[in-house]
């Protein structure tokens, strides 16, 4: 394994910085890298620690850390792309910044480089260069398959092959930016008649997780499986947003267009792979009778799994005036992926296609399988069939205007302390 468990991940390790100490989201054993501006200020790189960024350039212009003068200056950019493709770079200043956080000694002289969160407006980590998204969600692929082919909800290439589109990264936004509801070509109430045109009336969300590429590769040199984990720099968590109408519509044959290029929303901070060392998992089993995949897809799964756990959260307008805290829509696992992240990566570029540094790769819906876990609108109401009651009285089929939806993740794992990923959040405009 690349990441390895070392003293960077001791549940005992605290911080002078208290706040972090027990912090639900970011301890001192997770130091997540983001982009951040505050008031007047350009846009630079910093680490999240407890209710704090620490401001890497001015650790790097009052070189309090030694020797790693480089490293801080590709961190300290306003996009992290140059950071990322270092290889070992970013664990190796993950754990510099670990000792200088956890050490007594350092805390006069880096105090001044904390930034409180609530001073700062977060940016996209990476100048995002492309954006393909998956289907791996093998239960949410399952139910949206029923919903428009009962009798056939998974075809046949699914088992074979990670099924995946090229994405829209102009409009990759960070959390917190609103999204303005899409108007478009909507499909025709009865089969051969004229599409509707106007807003549409059956916005969604989608739960999904972002590997973002770190190391790209070569044109015509594709990564082999077993390397793959080496290219990807961390994970956030991503929305992919998507409007029903407009996608029945216009998906076939060539798949998703409009009806999910108008916006994604990703969280701002880059859980690094190193962060995630004690959280991996193996990858559930493929069910009996399930083909093997294929040569250059086959590594070993013990661990290539996340055990990373999704929340996704609701609050309407009239919530917010009363001061009510979020209704929780749905919660489940990562491991609901049927592929690895390093078979993705695999995939991605087997007929020689480059990765890109910045590249963000959108694992598909993460529906859990069981009941609570849906990823999706349109699993939870079934197409729009059913009604969600919110516990104010208020009912949902699909997002209103005013709406926010909000996206939480986490690791948790008895010896270790807690992670998180902080939130994907954004409010729907009309
Ligand atoms: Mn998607």
């Amino acid at each position: 394994m690349t990441h390895t468990i070392d003293h960077t991940h001791d549940a005992s390790a605290t911080s002078w910085v208290e706040s972090a100490n027990g912090h639900a989201d970011f301890p001192v054993q997770n130091l997540p890298f983001g982009v951040f501006s505050t008031d007047g200020e350009d846009m630079r790189g910093g680490v999240a620690i407890g209710a704090f960024v620490l401001d890497l350039r001015n650790v790097l212009d009052a070189d309090l850390i030694e020797d790693e003068r480089d490293l801080l200056h590709y961190a300290s950019f306003a996009t992290l792309n140059d950071f990322f493709a270092i290889p070992g770079g970013p664990a190796e200043l993950r754990g510099k910044l670990f000792t200088a956080l956890t050490d007594a000694s350092y805390r006069d002289a880096m105090e001044p480089c904390l930034v409180p969160m609530a001073d700062v407006q977060m940016h996209l980590p990476f100048e995002v260069h492309d954006y393909t998204d998956f289907y791996t969600g093998i239960h949410h692929a399952m139910n949206i398959g029923s919903l428009f082919r009962p009798d056939n909800p998974l075809l046949p290439n699914y088992k074979h092959v990670p099924i995946g589109y090229h994405g829209r990264s102009s409009s990759i936004r960070v959390s917190g930016t609103p999204v303005k509801r899409p108007t478009g070509q909507q499909k025709p109430a009865e089969d051969g008649g004229t599409p509707e045109f106007g807003p549409s009336k059956r916005l969604d969300y989608e739960l999904e997780m972002a590997i973002w590429v770190g190391r790209g590769n070569e044109l015509g040199e594709p990564i082999p499986v077993g390397e793959a984990e080496e290219h990807i720099a961390g994970i956030s968590i991503l929305n992919d947003w998507s409007a029903r109408d407009i996608q029945a519509w216009e998906y076939q044959p060539l798949g998703p267009f409009l009806a999910k290029n108008f916006a994604s929303t990703v969280s701002p901070w880059v859980v690094t792979m190193d962060a995630l060392a004690p959280f991996r998992a193996a990858q559930p089993p493929r069910a009996e009778g399930d083909p093997q995949p294929l040569p250059y897809l086959q590594h070993d799964t013990s661990a290539a799994a996340f055990g990373i756990t999704m929340e996704v959260l609701i609050t309407t307008p009239k919530m917010r005036e009363k001061g009510d805290a979020p209704h929780r829509l749905s919660k489940g696992p990562m491991t609901a992926m049927y592929w690895t992240a390093a078979q993705l990566l695999a995939h991605h570029s087997v007929g020689g296609c480059n990765l890109q540094p910045g590249d963000l790769l959108g694992t598909g819906t993460l529906t859990s399988g069981d009941e609570g876990g849906e990823g999706s609108l349109i699993e939870l109401t079934e197409g729009g069939k059913k009604t969600i009651s919110l516990p104010n009285g208020e009912e949902r089929k699909f997002l209103e205007d005013g709406d926010e939806v909000i996206m939480t993740a986490y690791a948790e794992k008895d010896g270790f302390a807690r992670i998180g990923l902080g939130e994907c959040r954004a409010i729907i405009k009309g």
